[in-house]
């Protein structure tokens, strides 16, 4: 039985995703075992959560919404790095250091942990390939999402055209503010000067990404939902020390 409560949002309800072979899930903060101030479905361990509770609310999620898959995780570093998910990966599902998991197989269920970074999905139908990416704002400055997409295009059968993109809840222009030692290192049309801070803008950075990478607006869904915002989500900037909630995925 699935838990209602840990859903925040299905590809289910997605015009874009809902008739094809992959299947994901972002994550709430409810229906799990951790307690305050993580309560209760934070999914990553590197928050100091008790292991324990992170490990029942993973075996939680896994069971439910992708039973007979192994849920592999990466340690998440803010870098451009993309792993390959190899055949037989630890029995953890620990996959290594990193910041995108590229997969083709069929039994395992991919996760990227956020509380404000996107989560981000990137998916090639016709080959059967999809990336689960955690850009924050180091990835993207490092354009982790066109490097995990130009992975998936090295296969001589991929093509541009196919590709899918999700982007799902994360911190943004209404909340994101940044000083100004930080601001400098974007390019002024993704900020939104106030007195003497600044707001970022990372999914206009992002949509023009995945414009240059040739993905149209019509390949991509990018969900409205600013996590600083939304209470039913983690956020690391309304809440400090908090959870993770998820973006988990999986070929049918
Ligand atoms: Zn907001």
């Amino acid at each position: 039985m699935v838990n209602e409560k840990a859903i925040f949002y299905s590809s289910e309800q997605s015009r874009l995703f809902a008739q094809t072979d992959i299947q994901f899930f972002i994550t709430s903060k409810h229906g799990g075992f951790s307690t305050a101030p993580y309560e209760t479905l934070n999914l990553a361990y590197h928050t100091r959560d008790q292991d324990s509770s992170v490990l029942l609310n993973r075996e939680m999620v896994c069971k439910t919404f992708f039973p007979n898959k192994m849920l592999l995780w990466m340690d998440q570093i803010h870098s451009d790095k993309i792993l390959e998910v190899s055949k037989q990966p630890h029995k953890s599902g620990f996959v290594g250091k990193g910041d995108a998991m590229v997969c083709t197989e069929k039994s395992f269920a991919c996760m990227a942990m956020v509380a404000d970074c996107n989560p981000v999905l990137v998916y090639e139908p016709k080959i059967h390939t999809f990336g689960v990416i955690h850009a924050g704002r180091e990835g993207v400055k490092k354009r982790i999402v066109s490097k995990t997409i130009a992975h998936i295009l090295q296969n001589p059968k991929a093509k541009v055209e196919n590709m899918l993109i999700f982007i799902g809840p994360s911190i943004r222009k209404c909340c994101y503010e940044i000083g100004n030692e930080l601001a400098i290192s974007f390019p002024k049309k993704y900020l939104i000067q106030k007195d003497v801070t600044y707001n970022l803008d990372l999914i206009k950075m992002l949509q023009d990404e995945l414009l240059s990478c040739q993905i149209k607006p019509s390949q991509t869904e990018i969900l409205p939902t600013c996590t600083c915002c939304e209470k039913n989500l983690f956020s690391y900037r309304r809440e400090g020390i908090t959870g993770r909630f998820g973006l988990i995925a999986a070929l049918r």
